[in-house]
């Protein structure tokens, strides 16, 4: 009889494919047996209802699962008896370590249930949820291998992980109260637990009354300590930020139901639907006015809410009919805390109580961030439940090379590519702070021995001074480096995650972004590249403008505003006509001869075509932002806050009007601002409101952005535009570029499944390296 073999790829090792595999095989009656590979799961069957296998498979997948490539092949070999899960080969680990998942319906029922053996039993987990990658220690993905290992299975939990057909058949953290880990409370700092104070089943419960009670309770969760407070507790809140040393970044939210979230913000059904996702990410919603206290998000008009995602968080939120503030556990800058002896160090300033276990977090991974715009979830930050999930890799590149990419130096992630799969990491953070620096170090090596991987050539950022590039030339030994332009990189990563092929034709690259490195020693930020992933052409740019104080600039948005009205109008005229304003006033308060004289002879002054400080200079003028940022984007994201949506429907030639000039009369053409700070400035005279101000900012923006597309891609053949760099996370910008250049008939190409900011760089990085190497590597016709 002729056999068929069926090769599946994508997250389809550690999720329970190989018992559905099992079950399905036994229902049809098909023989042969399953394993895991390096390829991916492979699949023998012989017997008669084989060609709908595929199908009943697709229809019966378990909930982690997920098919990206399913191949067909006849096999010539003799069809054995009965279906047989084989023991797997050597380099099964390959791309086989799946993201933690939030628990799952089945397993909550469990914990609620008084009959159930794992009755409120916060480590409960099965075959569809639980953790995964924040446990694993070393290759391939058992028990052994986990954090888990101290815990010998009870003889129950052993059968249950024996049984093909149980929910729990090789699920690598089965536990239950009797053989897993504990939890329980503690004070920090001097004086013992009050149990007494608190009506309470257990320590968990405890731990709920104790943020009911305005107490900052530090949890050890999954992937790191959080630190929680109750959200509608203005004293809480603020006591939280003063102790963390946190000025004005938004507070996640945790909330025990989407009934709870409904009571303070939007939810739309696909918002509702990634809330309850098993990566459970948080998901930017809006806020429904005056609901909690402006002390949580300060100036913005979105809240970070998430659901419970472990046993634990249900139990401790049941009777929780509030928000609770749920932020990492760390003093501010620095990486959330993973240990216990950590929790009790550094977070005794800062919590009043820890909920502590005894399950080792093997990797710190943070919360993920989504939020969801024209339609579509889009990850602003990606770590718990999304990484270490590989992408496939587009057609047309090779299998066979090893790629190692550093990333950016902020929002650090890197990459590892293998077997034509691409593993970005999770979110690291700023490089800039040595303890991330070396977790960072520490979890690429762990990242190295899990995928067994052994590059063939390293990517970095062009810029020589990022510590990303610095530890990528470390770490070469040897092996080609290959530098890449920090915007190449962003479309790249978007060109990537998009599938779009090795030789498919090049594409207008529109890079909207803080900064990066240009060819011409300048900051670029606002790019218009054509390019492939091999390389790339600067076809348009944001007026570049002085950045008086270099770092300096980039904190202080006064510093932008000043710079671009100088580069406008000088101080006479600006003197003249505006003195009225605030935004004078302040002006006139800064040592202006000082900056003067920096501009004048571009001392600790680069050039810079950023669209963020872009940003910086309008927020400044509008009098949302001034003085130093307590976060990257601050200034931008409250500027985009402030929008009246009203004003947004406004006619179109109210809209500020950035022109499209060239060089040099003769040159590139470049987006200029000129006649937009006058415009401003005028609205400003008129008093008219920021909400107005801002709209007509952003529409004014988004209009030239696509005018300048228009004019690159005219009489050409492109007739695809992707969509990357940080400031294509502000919502509205975002929008009013993709529904602009979609009028205009291109196709467009935009991040979901990576972040448009520094986190997606490390994928465009690997994948730019790959195809300049594979073509270094064909042989000349
Ligand atoms: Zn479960
Ligand atoms: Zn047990």
């Amino acid at each position: 009889m002729i056999g068929t073999q069926v090769i599946v790829r994508g997250q389809v090792q550690g999720v329970g494919f190989r018992p559905t595999v099992w079950r399905l095989a036994q229902e049809m009656g098909l023989a042969g047996d399953v394993k895991n590979t390096s390829e991916g799961v492979v699949i023998r069957l012989w017997g008669e209802a084989v060609e709908t296998f595929p199908a009943r498979l697709h229809a019966s997948l378990p909930a982690l699962a997920r098919i990206e490539e399913l191949r067909v092949e006849p096999l010539e070999a003799e069809a054995p008896t009965g279906f047989d899960i084989v023991a797997s080969e050597g380099g099964e680990m390959r791309g086989s370590v799946s993201p933690d998942a939030a628990t799952c319906a089945d397993c909550l029922a469990e914990i609620r249930s008084p009959f159930e053996r794992r009755y409120r039993y916060p480590f409960t987990n099965c075959t569809n949820c639980g953790p995964r990658f924040s446990i694993v220690t070393a290759a391939p993905y058992d028990r052994a291998n986990t954090t888990m290992a101290p815990f010998d299975l009870c003889q129950p939990c052993n059968a249950e992980y024996r049984n093909p057909a149980d929910r729990r058949f090789h699920a690598q953290p089965v536990a239950c109260g009797r053989c897993g880990p504990q939890i329980w409370i503690e004070k920090l700092g001097p004086g013992a637990v009050q149990h007494e104070a608190f009506s309470m089943l257990d320590d968990i419960d405890a731990t709920g009354g104790m943020i009911l009670n305005g107490h900052i309770v530090a949890i050890r969760g999954l992937g790191g300590v959080h630190l929680a407070c109750d959200a509608t507790n203005p004293a809480a809140v603020a006591e939280l930020r003063r102790r963390k040393g946190r000025e004005g970044k938004a507070f996640a939210l945790m909330a025990r139901d989407l009934d709870v979230v409904r009571g303070f913000s939007e939810v739309s059904d696909v918002e509702a639907d990634t809330l309850s996702s098993p990566a459970a990410p948080i998901v930017l919603l809006r806020a429904l006015p005056n609901s909690l206290p402006d002390s949580i998000a300060p100036g913005l008009d979105r809240l970070g809410v998430m659901l419970p995602y472990t046993p634990f968080y249900h139990m401790i939120l049941r009777r929780i009919g509030r928000p609770v503030v749920m932020t990492s556990g760390n003093p501010s800058g620095q990486p959330q805390c993973i240990t216990n002896a950590d929790t009790r160090e550094r977070l005794a300033g800062i919590a009043d109580f820890a909920c502590l276990h005894d399950r080792d977090i093997a990797n710190r991974i943070d919360d993920s961030v989504v939020r969801v715009d024209l339609g579509r979830p889009r990850l602003l930050r990606r770590a718990r439940g999304y990484a270490p999930a590989g992408l496939l890799l587009p057609s047309g590149f090779s299998r066979d090379a090893q790629v190692l990419a550093m990333g950016s130096e902020v929002k650090n992630t890197f990459c590892l590519v293998k077997e034509g799969q691409a593993i970005l990491s999770q979110h690291m953070g700023d490089l800039e702070d040595a303890a991330t620096h070396a977790d960072t170090a520490r979890n690429l090596d762990l990242y190295t021995r899990l995928f067994d991987h052994a590059p063939d050539v390293i990517a970095v950022d062009s810029h020589p001074q990022y510590l990303s590039t610095q530890a990528g030339y470390a770490r070469a030994g040897g092996r080609p480096v290959v530098a890449v332009q920090h915007h190449h990189a962003h479309i790249a990563a978007c060109l990537a995650e998009n599938g779009r092929a090795l030789d498919a034709r090049p594409v207008l690259g529109i890079a909207m972004d803080g900064a990066g490195l240009g060819d011409d020693g300048t900051i670029w930020g606002g790019e218009f590249l054509v390019c492939d992933y091999r390389g790339y052409r600067r076809a348009g740019s944001l007026k570049p403008v002085a950045l008086p104080g270099g770092a300096a600039a980039v904190r202080e948005p006064w510093r932008n505003a000043y710079a671009h009205l100088m580069a406008q109008m000088g101080w006479a005229e600006f003197s003249m006509n505006f003195e009225a304003l605030p935004i004078h006033q302040r002006l006139s308060g800064i040592p202006r001869a000082t900056l003067d004289a920096m501009i004048a002879k571009g001392q600790n002054t680069p050039l810079s075509s950023s669209c963020g400080r872009l940003f910086d200079a309008a927020a400044a003028i509008a009098g949302v932002a001034w003085g130093p940022q307590s976060y990257e984007g601050e200034a931008a994201m409250r500027f985009e806050a402030t929008i009246d949506p009203a004003a947004m429907e406004e006619p179109d030639d109210l809209a500020y009007p950035f022109s499209i000039p060239l060089m040099g009369g003769r040159g590139m053409p470049y987006i200029e601002p000129l006649a937009v700070w006058r415009a401003m400035l005028g609205d400003l005279i008129l008093e008219t409101p920021v909400g107005v101000i801002a709209a007509r900012f952003h529409r004014g923006l988004a209009m030239a952005i696509v005018k300048m597309a228009e004019r690159i891609t005219k009489d050409t053949e492109i007739d695809t535009i992707a969509l990357s760099g940080g400031c294509f996370q502000n919502a509205t910008l975002f929008a009013l570029v993709h529904q602009g250049l979609e009028a205009s008939g291109k196709h467009v190409l935009s991040h979901a499944k990576v972040p448009a900011n520094d986190g997606g760089l490390a994928l465009g990085q690997a994948l730019i390296a790959l195809a300049v190497t594979q073509t270094e590597e064909t042989p000349c016709a």
